[in-house]
């Protein structure tokens, strides 16, 4: 994270819509860069049903969520599409000479004469787990997502929740930190049970630790906590002492800095034109289920077709003094070297 860059077109949301967003703008020579606050690309279908099936995108009978995603990357791989992961788009800007610039949560800055929001139903925010006191240590000691795993490092963690993210920082954070203890309130999990298998792996070997009970509340000072309160029916109320607390109780999806971006919404979603998906101010577009428009659907497949429309209206900011050439993919031979078809 960090730094000041430069690109064509910086897309905000690397969901399904914005993913196909670089395959479509790549086949007319458009460069890009994708800012998600998500660790990992593919937006609702990569965070809210992996393991789900699809069964309404065009000529493929059935894909899950998260392979819907790894091939959309396969698709846009060769258009070098510049991903800044785990940073949420916070403010818009105009240079001087007459671009806009994004900066993130991060420090990053990217600047580009075009703007897509790809922004789904906003970006994904963790809820805040039910524990009286906890905003005084929030964001000291107490986190609701790992943006960089080293900060955890020689930390003695107390893990909360009982879903994938829980179990997924339980594992990949128990060889960096001093201790682990996984506090769920209930013996079972909403989680990959390969993954559930192994941290019980871990706990037997008494490489963790896994208590089922319920968070009461928090000990500590000055933002730092000392100890996690718990109870259950067996042990009654007692405290697990540690340094960290990592809650992961689930995410919701909320609107966020874009609504200050100064475009024209409509029920937090943002209107656009349906010939080029252009927003209120020019130069800026919105495709997906972030789009407002008569008619809109929220489906992958309007999302993708909005791509290509938005993609064709991107360009003349892009290349100003050059005319759009238009090109079937089974005849642009420049493009077939490129995609390898
Ligand atoms: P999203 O997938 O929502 O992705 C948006 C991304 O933008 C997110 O990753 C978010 O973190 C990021 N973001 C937002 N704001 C910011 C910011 N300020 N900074 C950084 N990042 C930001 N559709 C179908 O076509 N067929 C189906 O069968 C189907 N089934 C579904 C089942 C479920 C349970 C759900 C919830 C949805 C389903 N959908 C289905 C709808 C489909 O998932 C959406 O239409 C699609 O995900 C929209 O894609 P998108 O790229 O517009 O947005």
């Amino acid at each position: 994270p960090g730094g000041a860059h430069e690109t064509d077109v910086i897309i905000i949301g690397a969901g399904p819509c914005g993913l196909f967003a670089v395959f479509e703008l790549g086949l007319l020579g458009v460069k890009t860069h994708l800012i998600d606050i998500q660790a990992k690309p593919g937006g609702q279908a990569a965070e809210l049903y992996p393991e789900k099936p699809i069964l309404d995108i065009p000529a493929i009978k059935s894909i899950t969520g998260e392979q819907l995603t790894k091939q959309l990357l396969e698709q846009i791989e060769p258009f070098g599409g510049k991903f800044h992961m785990n940073e949420m788009a916070v403010s818009l800007d105009n240079t001087p000479d007459g671009k806009w610039s994004i900066a993130t949560d991060m420090g990053t800055t990217v600047t580009a004469p075009v703007i897509v929001i790809a922004a789904g139903g906003g970006s994904f925010q963790p809820k805040k787990p039910p524990i009286p006191g906890v905003e005084d240590f929030e964001g000291k000691s107490v986190f609701y997502a790992v943006r960089e795993r080293s900060a955890f490092e020689g930390k003695n963690l107390v893990i909360a929740g009982g879903g994938d993210s829980a179990l997924d920082w339980t594992l990949n954070l128990q060889p960096i930190a001093k201790s682990i203890t996984l506090v769920h309130r209930r013996p079972d999990f909403r989680a990959a049970p390969d993954s559930v298998e192994k941290m019980h792996a871990l706990a037997n070997e008494q490489k963790i630790d896994f208590e089922v009970a319920q968070i009461t509340g928090l000990k500590g000072i000055n933002g730092q906590i000392s100890a996690v309160s718990v109870e259950n029916e067996k042990d009654g109320a007692y405290d697990i002492p540690c340094d960290t607390l990592l809650a992961f109780y689930g995410l919701t999806m909320k609107l966020g800095p874009i609504a200050e971006f100064g475009l024209n919404l409509t029920e937090n979603r943002i209107e656009v034109d349906t010939e080029k998906f252009e927003t209120s101010v020019p130069g800026i577009f919105c495709i997906g289920d972030m789009a407002a428009y008569p008619g809109k659907l929220k489906l992958i497949l309007s999302g993708f077709h909005e791509a290509a429309l938005m993609s064709h209206g991107a360009f003349h900011y892009v290349f100003p003094d050059r005319k759009l050439k238009f090109q079937h993919t089974t005849s642009a031979k420049g493009l077939q070297a490129q995609l390898g078809g």
